[in-house]
């Protein structure tokens, strides 16, 4: 679906002043497709020529009660009162820090602003703890924009190796070749290929960070036992493991992956639906780790760490995940994911529906299961984008970037399924039709 007349005229506007009119390179759509929003209120939103969505972006996933939520809203407007930025303690950031403490289990938390910043602070910690500076990634997993883990990400697929040893490749120009030697890129779902670079390596590693399941790769999930492999050696060879929640803190369950699979990290970083939208970010851990950042050994700050209003919307959010806005958005994602099945089945369209209930993702492939950034590559996602594309002009926005699962909300609703259900099998049957 192509935009309309009034958000083509703004996105116009937006490239006069901003680099292909978007603030994050995952925004551009191309200039005849990129919409430039009015409004969001709960699971909606709309665009500048008043059309309506059901939202399923979600700004990449944080707002998980909804858009403008009423509870985090009143809270804001009641921080707001106050001034916004102390550069000192004030009670907000501390109610915030002891919700995340009771729900995740953690016995520290540092705030930051975006999940880029936690992670970068979070491999700082690592390699101040352990004394060593390798970073051990997985291919396919995202950790934010900083250079130290923007490498196959998305490699070129072919192009990026053997997987016994892939080549590291940088997200982009700009990335230091000098950092691939703090690098080691594996692919996920390996047992065997991790434990041989650990043995191999382990004396140089910092720390294994990693997205407990692949938020960024369509929700592909860990293998049974996976996560306790990973977290084992670890142990065997003190090396920091990294539980990067960024997605699934806050989503998944109230515990997040930690709680959801079972398996506790030294360091966890969060942000997304920890604020439902607002800029939040948290390093998290035991103290044993965690107790060692501050005195100046370790160094960790920023200006609007732990701001007023970002805090009190952590504070309404987290109160509201507490009644049971996560199990909301899960039932909705589950209502899809279920549907989404049924669909495919029905017209023969070979796919992997997967993930958790509140971030279901699709990879069309004839492949049975999607373990790694090598399976998925291997996808179709010119027709995913097809599909989503006149699912948005059904008014359901999905993200086309196949990548990016399905993110739900506590505020969407059976009806909004419904909608969406149909608009799914409408856009299989119109895709399949002029194949
Ligand atoms: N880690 C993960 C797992 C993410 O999914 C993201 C963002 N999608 C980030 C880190 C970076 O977070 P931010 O965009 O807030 O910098």
């Amino acid at each position: 679906m192509q935009s309309g007349p009034k958000s083509r005229e703004m996105f116009n506007r937006a490239k006069q002043s901003i680099p292909l009119g978007v603030n994050s390179n995952f925004r551009y759509w191309g200039d005849e497709y990129t919409l430039v929003v009015k409004k969001g209120v709960g699971g909606y939103l709309y665009d500048q020529d008043d059309k309506r969505y059901i939202d399923y972006r979600l700004g990449f996933g944080p707002v998980l009660l909804g858009h403008a939520h009423p509870a985090v809203q009143a809270k804001v407007q009641e921080a707001m009162q106050i001034g916004n930025a102390y550069a000192m303690t004030h009670p907000y950031e501390i109610e915030a820090a002891e919700r995340i403490k009771e729900l995740t289990g953690v016995d520290l938390v540092r705030f930051a602003n975006s999940g880029t910043e936690a992670t970068m602070h979070a491999i700082r910690m690592a390699r101040a703890y352990t004394g060593r500076e390798k970073v051990l990634k997985f291919e396919g997993c995202y950790h934010g924009f900083h250079d130290y883990t923007l490498w196959n990400c998305q490699p070129p697929y072919p192009g990026c190796g053997y997987r016994r040893n892939p080549v590291n490749v940088p997200h982009g120009s700009g990335i230091p070749k000098m950092l691939t030697e703090l690098v080691i890129s594996i692919p996920y779902n390996d047992e065997e290929i991790l434990e041989r670079k650990v043995r191999e390596g382990w004396h140089d590693i910092a720390c294994i960070i990693i997205e407990p399941l692949m938020g960024n790769m369509a929700s592909t999930m860990p293998k049974p036992g996976y996560l306790e492999f990973v977290r084992k050696l670890c142990d065997q060879y003190d090396i920091i493991l990294i539980m990067d929640e960024v997605k699934t803190g806050f989503r998944i369950a109230k515990g997040g992956a930690q709680e959801y699979f079972g398996v506790r990290g030294d360091l966890v970083t969060y942000a997304k639906s920890m604020a439902n939208g607002y800029p939040l970010a948290a390093i998290a851990g035991p103290k044993k780790v965690m107790g060692e950042i501050g005195y100046q050994q370790i160094a960790h700050g920023g200006t609007y760490c732990a701001n007023v209003v970002a805090t009190a919307a952590a504070v309404a959010t987290i109160d509201e995940i507490k009644k049971g806005a996560i199990d909301k958005a899960a039932a909705h994602g589950k209502k899809l994911a279920e549907g989404f099945k049924k669909v495919l089945q029905k017209h023969s369209l070979p796919a992997v529906v997967q993930g958790p209930d509140s971030m279901p993702g699709i990879v069309f492939t004839e492949k049975e299961a999607v373990n790694e950034f090598r399976d998925w590559a291997e996808g179709d996602h010119a027709l995913y984008e097809e599909i989503i594309t006149v699912m948005r002009g059904k008014g359901v926005m999905p993200d086309p970037d196949s990548r990016e699962p399905f993110f739900t909300c506590s505020a969407h609703t059976d009806a909004d399924a419904e909608i969406t259900l149909q608009a799914f099998e409408e856009a299989v049957e119109e895709v399949m039709k002029k194949k």
